[in-house]
């Protein structure tokens, strides 16, 4: 497989004519080989969309017939659906029927957002002064700049494709280079459904190139970035060139608070499944728990017991639950946060190795690793590992559960366990995170808003919120009976 840039509605190769080797990491086979773009590809692209935004009809187009394209590009995501999911599970490793999900709930978002595109237009408001009417629209932003991740390749960019088109933006989108195969493919389908040419741009290429170009780049409107935090402050640096709108999407090191009244089969299966689904590459990942600690010997044997079972493998394997870390950088990054665990007095109760299985040496596969005897000053409990690595501490009182919930400079998401709906509503009131799920762990959907509160970012994707961020307020303000002021006579 050959896959080129998508710019100004042509697919184009680098300037430089430089490609990459996309691999997969279950066997490290090459699957592809695509444009590597540099910064005069990441020029060229916001050319075209800064010409199509400011000279073409996009922003200008009814929102319902813009709302029709976006609402078929979710159908045509419907009509691939599997073919998509087999390129993510290649390019991630994840199993194929995640990625199944992946793509409904991918085209379930474009749907989303094709509906609300003509239902956000603005609002007739009462005004103040006599003889005047005011009325508040909404407006695009103008050149959006998208730069996604390697976790849920496709699933974050449709977060910011599907709002932005609604909104009537222009856009250029920069996936991971790891992982561009399903973003590459879903642009075939923005021709076919008919996203005029310059509208939607696609740029290849490393970060601290084309995605810095992006950040920087006075011609870009609004920026938006999911990502790690140390690459999320460089972009909110770099966007300080001309004040552009900022969007962050960034880690998170989530609290999975379990009480000792919590249904304990239901709390086990779903911290197993919050800590350890896609190895635990996921923003959300509930890799911290704080147990009560009148139970907590007995739920630590539970979640082991069952951690230890969690079969890795091929993701196109129907017995696999699990497949490997993205890549040899990733894991070795998994590795060294172990070791410092260990440093630190964390008791290893489990994993904490590569797989010694023949069959998944090619792999970068790690197993299910579980800390128990963590505290919250530890480096283990507070940074983001992003790979199978849970740590357990204990608490005595819901105050202290969430006081330790809170000790984190993340606030992306967090859950609580317990049967007592009162202290579960009591205790969601006084997490610091833009999500907090009751009773289980990872639901999230088109309709609900998605983000974080301190560093785990700025604004909201998805939901009425996630179109808003890509349009601007404008008021205006008529005097339908205008007077000389007289003021300066
Ligand atoms: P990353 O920050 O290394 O890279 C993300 C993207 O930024 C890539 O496309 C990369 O090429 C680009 N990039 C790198 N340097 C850049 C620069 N200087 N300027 C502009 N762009 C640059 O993150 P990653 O390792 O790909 O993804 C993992 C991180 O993403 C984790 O921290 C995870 O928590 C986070 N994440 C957050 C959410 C969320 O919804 N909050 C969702 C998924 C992933």
């Amino acid at each position: 497989m050959r896959l080129q840039m998508y710019i100004n509605g042509e697919w184009v190769d680098a300037v430089t004519l430089e490609q990459r080797e996309i691999i997969n990491p279950y066997n490290r086979e090459g699957i592809a080989t695509v444009a590597e773009g540099s910064e005069e590809d990441a020029k060229r692209a916001v050319a075209a969309a800064r010409h199509a935004f400011d000279e073409g009809t996009w922003a200008r187009t009814p929102a319902n017939e813009r709302g029709e394209i976006v609402h078929e590009i979710g159908r045509l995501i419907r009509a691939h659906r599997e073919e998509l999911a087999d390129l993510e599970t290649l390019d991630t490793g994840k199993t194929v029927s995640e990625s199944l999900d992946d793509m409904d709930d991918i085209a379930n978002v474009f749907i989303y957002f094709a509906g609300l595109a003509d239902k956000e237009g603005g609002e007739l408001i009462e005004s103040p002064l006599p003889d005047s009417t005011s009325k508040v629209v909404r407006e695009p932003v103008g050149v959006c700049g998208q730069i996604t991740p390697w976790n849920y390749p496709l699933l974050q960019a449709a977060w910011k494709l599907a709002p932005a088109l609604a909104a009537g933006n222009t856009l250029v989108m920069k996936p991971s280079e790891i992982t561009p195969l399903t973003t590459v493919k879903v642009f075939e389908l923005f021709e076919q459904a008919g996203v005029p040419a310059g509208v939607a741009n696609l740029v290849l290429g490393p970060g601290h190139t084309v995605g810095a170009h992006l950040s920087e780049s006075t011609d870009v409107d609004l920026i938006s970035f999911t990502g790690g935090i140390d690459t999320g402050k460089r972009i909110m640096q770099a966007a300080s060139t001309n004040v552009k709108k900022i969007a962050l999407e960034l880690g998170g090191k989530n609290p999975n608070i379990i009480f000792a009244d919590a249904d304990f089969d239901v709390a086990v299966d779903q911290a197993l499944n919050a800590a350890f689904f896609h190895a635990g590459q996921v923003c959300s990942a509930g890799a911290r728990v704080i147990v009560e600690r009148s139970m907590h010997e007995k739920f630590i044997n539970a979640l082991v017991d069952r951690a230890k079972n969690i079969k890795l493998g091929n993701g196109f394997a129907e017995d696999t639950q699990s497949g490997p870390l993205i890549s040899a950088e990733h894991r070795n990054k998994v590795e060294k946060y172990v070791a410092i665990g260990q440093e630190e007095g964390a008791t290893l109760a489990l994993g904490g190795k590569r797989p010694e299985t023949e069959a998944l040496q090619q792999g970068f596969f790690y197993l299910p690793t579980i800390f128990t005897n963590c505290t919250s000053d530890m480096r283990i409990v507070q940074e983001e590992v992003f790979g199978p690595v849970l740590t357990v501490e204990t608490f005595e009182s819901a105050e202290d559960a969430v006081a330790k919930a809170n000790d984190s400079i993340y606030g992306l998401a967090g859950a609580v366990f317990t049967e007592d709906i009162g202290k579960a509503e009591s205790v969601a009131a006084k997490l610091r995170m833009g999500t907090v799920w009751i009773n289980d762990f990872h639901p999230y959907f088109a309709q609900a808003p998605w983000g974080g509160y301190k560093q785990s970012g700025i604004g909201r994707e998805l939901g009425r919120p996630g179109l808003e961020e890509y349009t601007e307020t404008k008021h205006v303000f008529r005097n339908i009976k205008p007077d000389p002021l007289e003021w300066f006579k």
